[in-house]
């Protein structure tokens, strides 16, 4: 096992100045809490992140992502925690620390393949700095090199794993070596036999052409010295994967493959490259058409270098490739590379970074898309002044805009950033939905309205007998949670209606003298023109129909008070006129004055709209507590609903409109805000005037008040009213309801 010293002196050899106290303090904390834990193996736990620690100084990286190294089991699987790492080591360290634990529980999950990239979105969401990732990688590449240990079927879901997720994770990340070595592994333990097969073939041909390339290697380092260029030869082979994936991608036999052999030639600096490719074909013939110049083209990886294939003394195949010290290193370790030039030249794609529209499924790694985030860390390398403060800026910015969570069965979820565990059940499927009452996440209840975080297991209550509350269609943010809670709402509206309805045709029934039953409304379908007696007291308790109307279709002999009297006198309270003939009218209230003044200057209420954009309210109107949605007209400006508002499908298909905005309300200086409520007065004496108490007696200001419709049975009216919030707002709507002389009372905005 490696000493404290010489993890020290390793990482002094590339960082003189090291903070020793730190790698120190790091090893003796990780040692003490691993104690005499054993790994699979039987060796001591600590040299396992000892060896992640000595992978990382491979890839000269500073000491603070050593130490996580070190630290990075321990909150796991130690009485190590959060807090006291904090303690010893700092806030930043305690992060990343814990952000690898978080990302131990993706090895928990059971996987299939359609999944692995969910499983990629959710590593990178999980692990929002570069240097967990780092340490990530580190860390599976010594359980890999450590795997024989594991039992048989843990091992290949291990290898499988590496093979689906790790490995084309460090090839993003610009790691050609680590992902090649994670491949080779993997194949080794995915298919024992291809991969004993093609590295018996490796071995052999080795040593059957050792001496050509000893010849080669010894010539091409003579020429080069001859001609006063400074190189170091290195021989290579490819690796037992990559020769099995190309025999299988082109259908070609072993012997079919040409480049099994090259040589890598690293020089001091770009110059040389190229001198010492003309050295290398003026000695040697070259393959056409296997020239590559990756210098003046480099990859979208940042990847430079010079291929070229040449004809050994042998006849066989060769290839070279030439490049710089530096554009070794960013070849070999990607990203973390950038940890150690800050004058390194820097090759950013000028593309325009892709459209992000919002909510779009943009997120899949399509290989063009495959270094978008690498090349904003790089371009914060840019911005920074040194490699530590490249570092600290390393935070990932992928996939902010949601939340991966998983089922209690292993199933994982995507959903939008604040979502609820609501959300959470519609996406699991609508019936959960409407018969979730309650939640438990990581195995504890929380209320409905938690915010769900990246990797939160969510275990739905359900209850048979329940129906969603219409309220829960404020607060879900996911469309299919809220059309399907609308649609649910509505037929437990119906029901609300066939109810009213029925209590209406009781009533009208006794005073005609007439016995009633739902029955006795059979005798009326065909006239009325209804299917059924449901749909008949529905569109009696809407309105749409009267209970006169029904009377007269089942009793023929009915006369209807109408034809002699004006309809329900009793309407007619004090100070109020006969609300059966005020359709139309609109009554104006005086403003109230002194401190209730309403909202004038809208902009200062609402925070993420920009600079000077003007910001006017949708006719729907918001109130503080509303969520809302700013939509964006060009020249015009910001335009706020509220996120109910029905108004927002026709922008449904120009999500570039959407502007997140919120609600900055200065608590000293309150206003009130417009809002539209439809209500619906049984007609009875006095109803009127007991709404017009209850709406004064909430403190709720009403500006105008519109009769819309009246019927027999009910009266409908609009009321424009001022109020704080959504808190207050609905406080009336629940006491409206609770009111006798209310049949429904509703928010105008669907
Ligand atoms: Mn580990």
């Amino acid at each position: 096992m490696m000493r404290q010293y010489e993890l020290v002196e390793r990482v002094q050899r590339y960082k003189p100045e090291v903070n020793e106290a730190l790698l120190n303090k790091a090893y003796v904390y990780a040692m003490n809490k691993h104690g005499g834990q054993t790994r699979a193996s039987g060796d001591p736990y600590f040299s396992h992140p000892l060896e992640v620690a000595a992978i990382l100084t491979d890839m000269n990286m500073d000491e603070n992502t050593i130490a996580v190294a070190l630290l990075h089991d321990t909150i796991e699987d130690t009485s190590a925690t959060r807090v006291e790492i904090e303690k010893l080591f700092g806030e930043d360290t305690a992060r990343l620390v814990d952000g690898l634990t978080k990302l131990k529980k993706l090895d928990l999950i059971s996987k299939k393949a359609a999944q692995a990239e969910n499983l990629r979105k959710l590593l990178l969401a999980i692990a929002d700095d570069v240097r967990v990732l780092l340490v990530k990688l580190a860390d599976r590449l010594h359980n890999m090199r450590t795997l024989d240990h594991v039992s048989e079927d843990k091992r290949f879901r291990i290898a499988e794993e590496t093979m689906e997720i790790y490995a084309p994770l460090a090839g993003r990340m610009g790691m050609q070596d680590m992902r090649e070595e994670l491949e080779d592994l993997a194949f080794r333990y995915i298919n024992p036999e291809g991969y004993n097969i093609v590295k018996q073939r490796l071995v052999q041909l080795a040593e059957f052409n050792k001496d050509t390339l000893a010849e080669i290697s010894t010539t091409l380092t003579t020429l080069l010295a001859d001609n006063g260029i400074h190189a170091s030869v290195k021989s290579r082979q490819k690796k037992a994967w990559s020769v099995f994936r190309k025999m299988e991608s082109k259908g070609l036999s072993f012997e079919q493959l040409s480049d099994i052999f090259g040589f890598r030639i690293i020089v001091d600096d770009e110059d040389d490259c190229y001198r010492a490719l003309g050295i290398v074909h003026r000695k040697w013939t070259m393959v056409p058409g296997r020239f590559k110049d990756y210098i003046s083209t480099p990859k979208s990886n940042d990847y430079r270098s010079i291929h070229t294939t040449i004809v050994g003394p042998s006849k066989q195949r060769v290839e070279l490739q030439i490049r710089s010290k530096k554009m070794h290193e960013i070849a070999e370790y990607g990203v973390a590379t950038h940890a150690i030039y800050k004058d390194m030249p820097l090759t950013i794609d000028e593309e325009p970074s892709e459209k992000t529209n919002g909510k779009s499924d943009s997120y899949a790694f399509r290989d063009t898309n495959a270094y978008a985030w690498l090349r904003h860390t790089i371009e914060s390398l840019s911005e920074g002044d040194n490699p530590e403060e490249f570092l600290e800026n390393t935070k990932l910015e992928l996939f902010h805009d949601q939340v991966f969570c998983f089922t209690p069965k292993g199933r994982l979820i995507a959903l939008p950033r604040g979502a609820i565990p609501v959300d959470f059940a519609y996406a699991v499927h609508t019936d959960v939905g409407n018969s979730c009452v309650g939640a438990k996440i990581n195995g504890r209840i929380m209320p409905l309205v938690t915010q769900l975080q990246n990797g939160d297991e969510v275990e739905v209550i359900r209850s048979a007998a329940a129906a969603p509350p219409a309220a829960w269609e404020t607060i879900v943010v996911t469309g299919k949670a809220r059309s399907a809670i609308r649609r649910a709402t509505r037929l437990a509206v119906r029901k609300q209606y066939a109810g009213l309805g029925n209590r209406i045709l009781e009533r009208a029934f006794s005073r005609a003298g007439k016995p009633f039953s739902k029955e006795i409304l059979k005798d009326g379908l065909e006239d009325l023109a209804f299917k059924d007696a449901d749909d008949l007291l529905a569109a009696v308790g809407r309105g749409e129909l009267s209970s006169t109307n029904v009377l007269k279709a089942i009793h023929n002999d009915f006369r209807s008070d109408k034809d002699t009297a004006p309809p329900h006198p009793e309407l007619m309270g004090e100070g109020w006129f006969n609300l059966s003939n005020a359709t139309g009218m609109m009554f104006k209230f005086p403003e109230k004055a002194e401190g209730d003044e309403v909202h004038k200057d809208q902009t200062l209420s609402i925070r993420g709209a920009s600079g000077d954009l003007p910001v006017r309210f949708s006719p729907e109107g918001a109130v503080p507590g509303d969520r809302i949605i700013g939509i964006a007209t060009p020249g015009k400006g910001l335009t706020i609903y509220p996120i109910q508002s029905p108004a927002l499908a026709a922008y449904d298909d120009q999500p570039e409109r959407w502007i997140d905005v919120r609600w900055d309300i200065d608590a000293a200086n309150r206003t009130r805000f417009k809002v539209q409520i439809v209500v619906t007065a049984i007609n009875a004496p006095g109803s009127l005037a007991e709404i017009a108490t209850l709406v004064a007696d909430n403190d709720v200001n009403i500006h105008t008040l519109s009769m819309v419709r009246t019927a027999p049975d009910f009266t409908e009216m609009v009321f424009d009213l001022e109020v704080w919030d959504i808190k207050h707002l609905n406080r009336l709507l629940s006491q409206l309801r609770e009111s006798g002389a209310v049949s429904t009372a509703e928010r105008r905005n669907g």
